[in-house]
């Protein structure tokens, strides 16, 4: 696909300088443009940053007729938005927002001889729900004006994905009522579950030519870092001393950490600002031009901003707690350093946030499911589904960060099914760049010792209950419970600190203990409670599974 026999060959170059402002192509960019428009479905995997659009908006520009683009979320089509009209390309976009008279003008336009546009943006939802819009769809295929279908973000199709979106489902559609006009299926999501064969699926693809390309971003700087109670002050110092006037976003769980976050930075003289789902769209999209402008440096933000982000300079990304997911992580990393310079990409981490997204997480898919089409049952055990892909995610990031000693590109991309060779980071993440070594230990014995407390003291107790007892601590609540009476109290009073934690810690993550959360008090203050899986904790007894972890020793 890389030929330039292509017929268009001299256009792709010339638009490409004149209209964008690129001198070349970045990989992959010119392969897919000719795939795309000789017409096969073509389906990209792309880093975010890679510069997907270009792949629809170049061809957009040289083909007779309209394409048509399907887009997710509000801020990525502001975003688009203003580098179209930055570039002078006609488009048109319908909101569910927008008055009913101008939505009836852009489709009116739509089959309009001379129609001014060449792409038409829409959300997931309009295309499922509006019939006028599929009608002028109709009409355009058939005067053979449907130049090419978009669909961005397609991994939100997914079930399994952490953005899967129920309107996404329906835009299998598109492919089956217009079978000739070729379908370009854009993400930056992939990963072991999400595969392209689900998608290319779900979108009813016929013989797609795929593109996948390397998800290493060599210029971004990972790492992270216990967070404490003076994390506000270590993200102020980390500012100050690295990224000083430069610009960032730092990813908070909740509306409540966006505000406070932004509050604190502001109060220590960074310009700071927050965003987040629950403000209304006018103050959204006033935050994002303000970032845009640079009149902000720091967006304090939950994951609803930033995909499509545009800036090229975005110098840090700080996660404040603990992300969804690697693929989450990774893409939400993804936005710092477009340009190509070094960023950081540094992660406050503590276990018990891993409590809090985790009893979110089963809010916020019983939340979803009240809009789930289908019978009950069906809504039942799809929301269960989700939510167990969900906490396995979530487990994943949470072995992530919990891995002090691996190399953390290597850690990300296996999760993409990429093989990577550690030598390679360069000691550009915390793990490599330590002048530590590190060794394997077998800890099955200690682990064994741990479930056997667990059953000891019944599944009542929380996981640092559990610790108190095995370090021998001698606390009001361990006599209370006469759990200093038991064989095992103090059996790990000679291990470091933190090693046995770690190592319980690693259990819950291989679902040979299980933690159960509970609401405790009407304030909604979540605790945990420890139980044993079984079957799982049989093989660990068997031998038939061990616990092998890598510990830090001075070099
Ligand atoms: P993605 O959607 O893959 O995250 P974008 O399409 O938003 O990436 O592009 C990211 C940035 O790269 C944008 O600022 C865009 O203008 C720039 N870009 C895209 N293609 C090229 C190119 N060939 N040369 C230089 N810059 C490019």
């Amino acid at each position: 696909w890389r030929s330039a026999d292509f017929t268009w060959a001299n256009k792709l170059e010339t638009y490409n300088r004149k209209v964008f402002g690129n001198h070349s192509f970045r990989p992959n960019q010119r392969e897919v443009i000719n795939a795309t428009m000789s017409g096969h479905d073509v389906f990209v995997l792309m880093p975010t940053g890679g510069g997907k659009s270009l792949t629809y908006q170049l061809p957009a520009l040289i083909s007779p007729g309209i394409t048509l683009v399907v887009s997710p979320l509000v801020s990525l089509i502001q975003d688009q938005i203003m580098h179209l009209l930055q570039a002078n390309i006609p488009f048109a976009y319908l909101s569910a927002n927008m008055e009913w008279v101008q939505q009836q003008e852009i489709l009116r336009e739509l089959l309009s001889d001379a129609c001014k546009y060449k792409l038409l943006y829409v959300y997931p939802e309009k295309v499922a729900k509006s019939d006028i819009l599929l009608r002028q769809l109709d009409a355009l295929y058939s005067r053979e004006s449907l130049a090419r279908i978009v669909i961005d973000e397609a991994h939100c199709v997914s079930q399994w994905g952490h953005d899967f979106r129920p309107d996404y489902q329906g835009l299998g559609i598109l492919k089956q009522k217009y079978p000739a006009t070729p379908v370009l299926a854009l993400t930056a999501t992939a990963t072991a579950s999400v595969k392209e064969e689900d998608v290319v699926q779900a979108l009813g693809l016929k013989n797609c030519i795929i593109f996948r390309q390397s998800f290493n971003r060599s210029n971004l700087w990972y790492s992270v870092v216990p967070k404490t109670k003076k994390c506000l002050d270590d993200i102020d110092n980390f500012i100050k001393e690295n990224h000083f006037d430069e610009c960032g976003i730092i990813y908070c769980l909740s509306r409540m950490d966006c505000e406070k976050v932004a509050e604190k930075l502001q109060e220590c003289g960074h310009k700071a600002s927050f965003y987040h789902g629950s403000m209304d769209p006018r103050q959204r999209s006033f935050v994002q031009q303000q970032w845009s402008k640079d009149e902000v440096n720091i967006i304090c933000a939950t994951v609803a901003f930033g995909m499509g982000i545009n800036k090229p300079d975005v110098r840090f990304v700080i996660h404040h707690s603990l992300p969804k997911s690697i693929e989450g992580y990774h893409q939400e990393c993804g936005r710092a350093g477009r340009d190509g310079l070094r960023s950081s990409c540094v992660l406050y981490y503590n276990y018990s946030d891993y409590i809090r997204v985790k009893a979110m997480l089963g809010q916020g898919v019983a939340d979803q499911s009240a809009y789930t089409p289908g019978s009950r049952r069906n809504v039942v055990s799809t929301t269960d589904r989700i939510l167990e892909t969900n906490i396995e995610n979530l487990l994943c990031m949470v072995n992530y960060c919990e891995n002090d000693s691996e190399c953390r590109r290597l850690l990300q991309l296996i999760h993409f099914g990429e093989k990577f060779n550690a030598s390679d980071c360069q000691k550009t993440c915390d793990n490599c760049s330590k002048m530590l070594n590190s060794v394997a230990r077998n800890v099955s014995g200690i682990a064994r010792q741990l479930v056997d407390l667990v059953k000891l003291t019944g599944p009542q107790y929380s996981m640092a209950h559990i610790m108190e007892v095995y370090r021998g601590s001698l606390s009001m609540n361990v006599k209370k419970y006469r759990h200093d009476t038991l064989s095992l109290h103090g059996a790990g009073k000679h291990m470091p600190k933190g090693e046995a934690s770690r190592i319980l810690r690693h259990l819950v993550i291989k679902d040979i203990l299980v933690e159960d959360v509970k609401k405790s008090d009407l304030y909604g203050t979540v605790s945990s409670i420890l139980r044993i899986n079984e079957s799982k904790a049989c093989k660990l007894y068997s031998g038939e599974q061990e616990i092998i972890l890598r510990f830090c020793t001075t070099a």
